[in-house]
């Protein structure tokens, strides 16, 4: 019996279109509307200071990038294993990126890797919270307090996760989330900013507005409004945000039927000679991605095409940046990238995704396990 998995089917659960009509029915449908207003105070429930509905995390990071006013000549800190985005919202404002390694066990930002990295122009540290397993944040603050330079997550794959009990997202001076159709919850495209800080709440709003101070003349604190810095369009349409809204009302129901997949998948390849993800004990993650990890880039282009054959979709992941044309033009690496490299040659995904049949999933894990006994 053949079978046909995709790798990622986007997230619904079908009372999307009833906020859909109420938004086109209220005849607001820009953005800032009602039902940006509903998603921002969900996403605060982190406790952000405040949240902001972006129309990607590509726009969130890029706002974080002007808020902490970033020059030409001044460095970043960040992961090369990570998407481009994490790395361009920062160049586009003249940084210098600065690459370090990932931990062999959490595939993450080695936060004992970073301090050789600072120098006098260090500004900022982007943790990415790969696969929605928080960053070790604890030596994170340590360096960042210590040389008084800014964290901003990238908590692209982390709405729902958590260090320490405390909310991915929430755990950086900003913190930035995505809702691309790849991410657990989503509207297509869309993403958000989380204000950790108070002090940045009023630049971030004119950012928001185009460079204008409109929140201001909204809220009566000024009787005009005019262009008083730089700024963008970052806001996405009030139907995006009523796309989005029942999803964020339901993330524990879809991170739930996720984690039942991942935990399958972590308990099916148990005993097999697999590289299988690391949890850390004090990290909740959100079962956004499963992974596995081979011994070499040959058998695991031999696995992606073995599935391949059998219908199922596997694919591998990022192309470190520092050896990309654009990583060059524009980063340097700190120190060794050998964990780096190496997982970039060796990790494949497993579909996963909200709505994914038990049957899909033993198919899967039977054809993995045949493909495993033979190696
Ligand atoms: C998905 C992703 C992004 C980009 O998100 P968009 O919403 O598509 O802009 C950035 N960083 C990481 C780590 C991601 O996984």
């Amino acid at each position: 019996m053949s079978i046909c998995v995709n790798f990622n089917e986007a997230p619904f659960l079908g009372s999307e279109f009833e906020h859909i009509k109420n938004a086109i029915d209220s005849k607001h449908i820009s953005g800032g509307g009602k039902y940006t207003k509903l998603c921002n105070e969900i996403l605060e429930q982190t406790g952000a200071k405040k949240a902001m509905l972006t129309h990607s995390c590509t726009a969130a990071l890029e706002m974080s990038a002007l808020l902490l006013n970033i020059e030409p000549g001044d460095e970043v800190i960040l992961p090369s294993y990570t998407f481009s985005s994490t790395a361009s919202a920062f160049a586009l404002r003249g940084a210098k990126l600065v690459f370090v390694d990932i931990k062999n066990d959490t595939l993450n930002l080695d936060e004992n890797l970073i301090e050789q990295a600072i120098t006098k122009k260090t500004r900022a540290i982007i943790p990415v919270h790969y696969a929605g397993v928080s960053c070790e944040m604890s030596g994170i603050w340590e360096i960042a307090n210590k040389y008084k330079i800014a964290v901003v997550e990238d908590a692209a794959q982390a709405l729902g996760s958590y260090y320490r009990e405390k909310p991915c997202g929430n755990l950086g001076d900003l913190g930035c989330y995505s809702f691309h159709e790849t991410k657990n919850i989503s509207c297509g495209e869309g993403g958000a900013l989380l204000i950790n800080r108070e002090d940045y709440i009023e630049q971030a709003e004119i950012i928001l507005e185009k460079g204008t101070d409109r929140s201001k003349f909204f809220r009566g604190q000024v009787d005009k409004y005019t262009w008083v810095s730089l700024g963008s369009s970052y806001l996405p349409s009030d139907m995006l945000a009523a796309y989005l809204y029942p999803q964020l009302q339901n993330i524990e129901k879809i991170n739930g039927q996720r984690m039942e997949l991942w935990n399958d998948y972590h308990k099916n390849f148990e005993d097999l000679d697999v590289k299988r993800p690391f949890i850390p004990a004090h990290c909740k993650h959100n079962a956004h991605m499963y992974y596995l990890r081979f011994n070499s880039l040959k058998v695991r282009s031999k696995f992606i095409e073995f599935m391949r054959a059998k219908g199922i979709m596997c694919i591998f992941h990022y192309v470190p940046l520092h050896s990309s044309p654009a990583g060059k033009k524009y980063g340097r690496v700190a120190g060794s990238m050998e964990n780096t490299d190496n997982v970039s040659n060796t990790l494949v995904r497993l579909p996963l995704f909200y709505g994914m049949s038990k049957e899909a999933q033993n198919k899967i894990t039977e054809f993995a396990r045949n493909f495993l006994a033979e190696l």
